[in-house]
């Protein structure tokens, strides 16, 4: 096929159409589904390995977006590059900075749909925690956006564009001839934002796997936590197909209290889903399966809960986080009381596993967990809030 044969019928076949809907962006695509779309457009078979990993590099180590940047590409490939394909990235609409330092980015996505990604800095390291769907299709009681409907589910390369958007914003990216830099602003990532990651298995997969690949953004995987609700039919394959670490949203010690908080114990419950992790693949020592427990006034804090939580996860290579309730407006709950926090804490510290308490960060932006997105609208409609940066 010569370089500049027209586009085929394989192009049908890819994850987005090559025609009708203008270029085909490339951030997202699989290596495979990437060599796929070279191949469509002309790119000789024999050179289209080559010629992903050029590109791949470019995109994600290097974070170029206009193909005439690609310089160890001949021109008339990029021009051909150019006419079917885009290197395009979500918009950030709105982008507010905390006292702590927290970022949290407004982005709007094809369809004007809106998610938030938040970066949340620390000493000598930094975590971003990206969205997976815009709302969820799970009502977790004390969620917020458990209040929104599922709008639909984001695209690899929107959940991919989500790192490289921040990555922009940081100035993350190396200086060609510069000394390689081993300590990375954007170090880490959870995927703790909005949606239930394991309700868009494919893309999040996807995605991850770019976050992971050694040409481009190169995170360990063992730098990459994936939080779930308790998707049991899904959680051994994210061990296998993913290979992240994960962390469980438990919330609660028994199945009466977790029907209520986390209502996807009515499918799978507390003990369909401690076999699910007891059996997950992955877990060991140092490979820790994380407890994510959110303190509730009254409902799920007492010491009682404390024993029945070290009890129920026995013999799991297990850490657990505390995370004091982040309120929001016309919440049903209150977040427990400091002392009661620590009581709790103490309950399974001394039973071995380490128990930190999470620190709310970026509450004067409404970034903490389970604050996002709809505040965001809300406070948009009612007034722009003073100090913040927005772009
Ligand atoms: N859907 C996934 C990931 C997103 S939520 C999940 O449920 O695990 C990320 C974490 O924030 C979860 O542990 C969630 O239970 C918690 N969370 C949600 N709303 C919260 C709130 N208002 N205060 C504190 N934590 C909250
Ligand atoms: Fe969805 Fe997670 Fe919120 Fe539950 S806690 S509603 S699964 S985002």
């Amino acid at each position: 096929m010569s370089a500049t044969a027209p586009i085929t019928q394989d192009v049908l076949t890819l994850p987005r159409k090559l025609s009708d809907e203008g270029p085909v962006n490339l951030v997202g695509l699989t290596r495979d589904a990437m060599q796929a779309a070279l191949i469509a457009v002309g790119t000789p078979e024999r050179q289209a390995r080559m010629r992903t990993s050029q590109i791949w590099a470019w995109i994600y180590e290097r974070g170029v977006r206009d193909f005439d940047q690609m310089t160890n590409l001949a021109k008339p490939y990029r021009a051909l590059l150019a006419e079917h394909f885009a290197v395009g990235l979500p918009q950030v609409v709105e982008r507010h900075v905390s006292a702590d330092g927290t970022r949290k980015y407004l982005v709007r996505i094809t369809g004007g749909h809106e998610v938030e990604t938040v970066y949340i800095p620390d000493e000598g390291r930094g975590t971003l925690c990206i969205s997976s769907q815009v709302g969820c299709t799970l009502t977790c009681s004390f969620c917020h956006t458990g209040t929104q409907r599922l709008v639909r589910n984001l695209t690899a390369g929107e959940i991919v564009g989500q790192i490289l958007l921040a990555r922009d914003d940081l100035d993350e990216w190396p200086v060609p001839g510069a000394p390689k830099d081993e300590t990375r602003l954007l170090s880490n990532i959870v995927l703790m934002g909005m949606g239930e990651p394991l309700y868009n298995f494919e893309a999040v997969r996807d995605a991850m796997k770019i976050a992971m690949d050694p040409e481009g953004i190169s995170l360990s995987r063992r730098r990459i936590t994936l939080s779930t609700s308790g998707v049991v039919p899904e959680i051994a394959r994210t061990a296998e197909e993913i290979g992240c670490l994960l962390a469980v949203s438990f919330h609660a010690t028994t199945d009466a209290v977790r029907d209520k908080l986390v209502p996807i114990n009515k499918k799978w419950n507390i003990a369909t889903l401690l076999d699910a992790l007891r059996s997950y693949p992955n877990a060991s020592n140092s490979e820790r399966i994380t407890f994510e427990y959110v303190m509730l006034k009254d409902v799920n804090d007492s010491d009682d809960d404390a024993r029945r939580l070290v009890d129920l996860i026995h013999g799991i290579p297990a850490k657990i986080n505390l995370i004091p309730f982040n309120e929001w407006p016309g919440a049903p709950y209150q977040r427990s009381s400091n002392n009661r926090i620590r009581a709790f804490a103490d309950i399974i510290y001394k039973a071995g596993y380490a128990s930190p308490i999470r620190t709310p960060r970026g509450e004067d932006i409404m970034a903490a967990c389970g604050q996002l997105k709809s505040e965001s609208e809300r406070i948009r409609k009612v007034r722009k809030p003073a100090g913040d940066i927005a772009v």
